[in-house]
């Protein structure tokens, strides 16, 4: 099937991770590649997610990523050719069409037109199409966790998330590390009217959070390819009545970490600017994801480099990508490519022009067809 037309019927199976699950189009990319000669395995599991996996031939593996679950569709009446698949002039729309139901298509439409199937592999390759990408990553940490064997032997990546910026092909070989950090402030409680009596906790977060707001904005460490670390202050909870002393306090920091930071060294800038205050504070990290960047020379950079052979940029992402999720428990390195536009995700009208499928759907069956054929 043609890829433009796999990709509308990709957008048509809603799979938004929080309601809908990805089961549907799990059970569509099995029947896809079984349609086309292939033995893949659908895994369900927690009910509504699902994973599926094809691993062809042996010996030396490469890794195509995608992430078949997609964030809500947001407010309907924003979308403005409806909500239904639909092409229009050289762009398809609908929820997913870059993030990252087109990726996937671009990927079972190269296995499909080389006809993969029929042809003797001279190294291995493993397909994971996996749950829940944009709420916790559990459909490639369900993989990695229990299902090691199918990682052994696979040296590199390409995880097909959106790469391009107005139809412009970028490779993605970083990307920051996202961490949450929440630091809970305690007080006393008192009648409102009285606050000598109690000790007031947001007083003591608005102290902390202007000192912290003075380091984050004085960041050090550069990578070249992703600039600074950020610290976004992102909620304060605090209080319960409006004549009572408040207690307790939250505050929660959205930090992302540059190669050269670590979650260790963002947990420490928190306690120091704690200490220094003269203040006490419970400080917990619930979300721990490292920067992740390729070395210049890794042979996957190479073998993308010469296959897209155009003009390209090499770039790093704010954002995090599973590509650090595969390195960190399995050694992969993987690059980002895909068809997606980087600057519509998430959005309203998102969308992926058929260029892009075109072009992704060719690079990817060069290097399928360099790696083992
Ligand atoms: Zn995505």
């Amino acid at each position: 099937m043609d890829v433009v037309e796999l990709t509308k019927e990709l957008i048509d199976i809603p799979s938004e991770s929080a309601r809908d699950g990805e089961v549907g189009v799990a059970k569509y990319v099995t029947d896809y590649l079984k349609g086309i000669g292939l033995e893949p395995e659908l895994i369900t599991f927690n009910s509504n997610n699902a994973n599926v996996i094809v691993s062809i031939g042996s010996g030396e593996g490469l890794m195509f990523n995608g992430h078949m679950d997609t964030v809500p569709l947001g407010d309907p009446s924003l979308w403005t050719n409806g909500i239904s698949a639909a092409v229009i002039d050289d762009k398809v729309y609908g929820r997913g069409a870059s993030d990252m139901k087109g990726g996937i298509a671009c990927m079972l439409a190269a296995l499909a037109n080389l006809g993969i199937a029929k042809k003797q592999l001279k190294r291995r390759l493993l397909f994971t199409f996996v749950a829940n990408e944009e709420t916790d990553f559990r459909g490639s940490d369900y993989l990695l966790d229990n299902r090691k064997e199918l990682f052994e032997g696979v040296k590199y990546g390409i995880i097909g998330e959106a790469s391009f910026i107005n139809s412009k092909i970028n490779l993605q070989t970083a990307q920051k590390g996202a961490i949450s950090l929440e630091v809970t402030f305690r007080g006393k409680a008192a009648h409102g009217s009285r606050p000598w009596l109690g000790d007031n906790a947001i007083v003591k977060a608005a102290r902390f959070i202007t000192e912290y707001q003075k380091l984050a904005d004085s960041f050090e460490v550069t990578d070249e390819l992703l600039g600074k670390g950020t610290a976004n202050i992102s909620i304060v909870n605090g209080g319960n009545a409006i004549n009572v002393v408040p207690d307790s306090c939250k505050v929660s920091i959205d930090r992302r970490i540059v190669p050269g930071e670590t979650p260790e060294l963002a947990i420490a800038q928190v306690k120091e600017v704690i200490k220094r205050l003269g203040i006490e504070a419970d400080v917990e990290m619930p979300v721990s994801r490292n920067a992740f960047r390729l070395a210049d020379d890794s042979p996957i950079i190479t073998i993308m480099k010469r296959i897209i052979g155009e003009d390209f940029n090499t770039i790093g992402a704010t954002g995090y990508t599973e590509a650090e999720l595969y390195k960190a428990k399995a050694g992969i390195d993987s690059v980002v490519f895909g068809p997606g536009e980087k600057e519509i995700i998430h959005q309203a009208d998102e969308y992926v022009t058929i260029g892009n499928l075109r072009k992704t759907q060719e690079v990817y069956e060069k290097v399928i067809t360099e790696w083992c054929l």
